[in-house]
């Protein structure tokens, strides 16, 4: 195989490799951080307990005494 056809081809196809890997740990990285967006952490007011929770919910009970605590902002 000539110089001129290898160079050219090589560079396609390590560029579309990288494309793929790209966009396939994109897609991963995508999907992890949608699971941790919706888990919200909380702190009791009442026992000090750190605890979190799924969902969108601005206030979640205490898994210990059962206070209603609003999540944590950072
Ligand atoms: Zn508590």
């Amino acid at each position: 195989m000539a110089l001129s056809t290898f160079f050219p081809a090589f560079t396609t196809l390590a560029t579309l490799v990288i494309g793929v890997m790209w966009f396939l740990y994109d897609r991963r990285d995508r999907r992890i951080c949608d699971r941790q967006r919706f888990r919200h952490a909380y702190r009791c007011i009442k026992c000090g307990r750190i605890y979190e929770r799924r969902g969108q919910r601005e206030v979640a009970t205490c898994p210990d005494c059962g206070f209603a605590n609003d999540r944590l902002r950072f």
